[in-house]
């Protein structure tokens, strides 16, 4: 391949040192831990996308009055870079890079063409090759975009910035999966019909702390947000779709429709299921629904499905009535399944028939 980069690359000029990188990575948790290089790219209106940058990561100098800072038009995406027996790999970046589209289209930002998108994700990948854990680690990628216009009015800015940047990753489930336990929140919602559910944008993400902190005042892990009109159907978690397994071997999943976050992780345990001879219905299903399923026994499993975790069986459901277990409170068959698939693929020890991997060529 040789498409010319777009690219000036301005290496580090004092990178970390193996050693100080292997300490680093050693117990990285996630997001707190980043690497060398960042990429960064401007957008004006006369100049469409220009400026692409790699180089060495360092704060922006933002003015008081950039327009993100008060009107929060800024929207980002999370993906994930796999060492593997083939190489360094990324999963499904197109649809990163679609959704990112997408999501600058509800909010009034100008698109990257997708090609850029993925241009610019593997600019940092090769430059921070070294970043990619070996193991059940990964490097979680963070392309973001916001508004820097200097303007207090109210206007889709003039300006943007968008950015990557990496962080190295440790497996999410630290000695073996365990179920989370999920609080239902009652009061506060997520996403209203004609609201900004499916960009993914830090708005929707700002909004959703304070359930959050509920969530964790009763010693939940994660919250379930409820449907805004009717605080009746099932919506998702505040970053991971969420996946019903019944007992006649049907998946269950809230449908898409402009509130739900169309998740890729979501999107590829659907195909997996279908392959693997589950039924899979897209269609409501109610906080009601949950409650008694799991009481009579028809719901086997439910789990959360996003890019951090990848798969996170649900083992107990809270609420402010009470509280109910799912099958036996652990991580369920059908879970571990098509986690086992799905990591399986990401980690090049699945054949991908789909070609939902792509190789960065280092
Ligand atoms: C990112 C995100 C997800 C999961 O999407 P993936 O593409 O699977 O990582 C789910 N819900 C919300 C609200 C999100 O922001």
């Amino acid at each position: 391949m040789t498409t010319t980069s777009l690219f000036t690359h301005t290496p580090h000029p004092s990178p970390k040192t193996a050693e100080e990188r292997a300490v680093a990575m050693q117990n990285p948790g996630f997001g707190k831990v980043f690497t060398d290089h960042m990429v960064v790219m401007t957008w004006t209106e006369e100049k469409g996308w220009h400026k692409g940058e790699v180089k060495a990561r360092a704060p922006f100098a933002i003015d008081p009055a950039a327009s993100v800072l008060h009107y929060a038009q800024e929207i980002f995406e999370g993906m994930k870079a796999y060492r593997t027996k083939d190489g360094i790999v990324l999963f499904r970046p197109d649809q990163n890079a679609s959704r990112m589209a997408l999501s600058a289209e509800r909010m009034a930002m100008p698109a990257i063409p997708e090609d850029l998108f993925i241009q610019a994700v593997e600019e940092l990948v090769r430059v921070d090759a070294d970043w990619v854990p070996e193991g059940d680690g990964s490097l979680y990628l963070r392309p973001f975009m916001f508004a820097s216009e200097n303007f207090l009015g109210v206007r889709p800015s003039l300006e943007y910035i968008f950015c990557v940047i990496a962080s190295p990753v440790g497996a999410y489930f630290k000695g073996g999966y365990q179920a989370v336990t999920v609080w239902t929140s009652e009061h506060y919602t997520r996403a209203a019909p004609g609201g900004t559910g499916a960009a993914k944008c830090g708005g929707n993400y700002a909004s959703s702390l304070v359930a959050q902190a509920e969530a964790t005042k009763n010693g939940c892990d994660q919250v379930v947000f409820l449907d805004a009109v009717e605080h009746r159907w099932i919506e998702e978690l505040g970053g991971m779709n969420v996946c019903f397994v019944m007992d006649d071997n049907t998946l269950v999943t809230p449908p898409l429709g402009g509130t739900i976050l169309p998740g890729i992780t979501r999107n590829s345990i659907l195909t997996l299921a279908k392959e693997a001879g589950m039924k899979v219905e897209e269609r409501p299903y109610s906080f009601e629904e949950w409650k008694n399923d799991a009481q009579s026994g028809k719901l086997r499993e439910t789990f959360a499905c996003g890019t951090a975790a990848v798969v996170a069986g649900i083992g107990t459901v809270r609420y402010r009535g009470g509280e109910f277990a799912i099958g036996n409170s652990g991580d369920g068959e059908v879970t571990a399944k098509l986690r086992a698939k799905l990591v399986g693929i990401q980690r090049g020890e699945v054949e991908d028939t789909h070609g939902w991997v792509r190789t960065v060529s280092l």
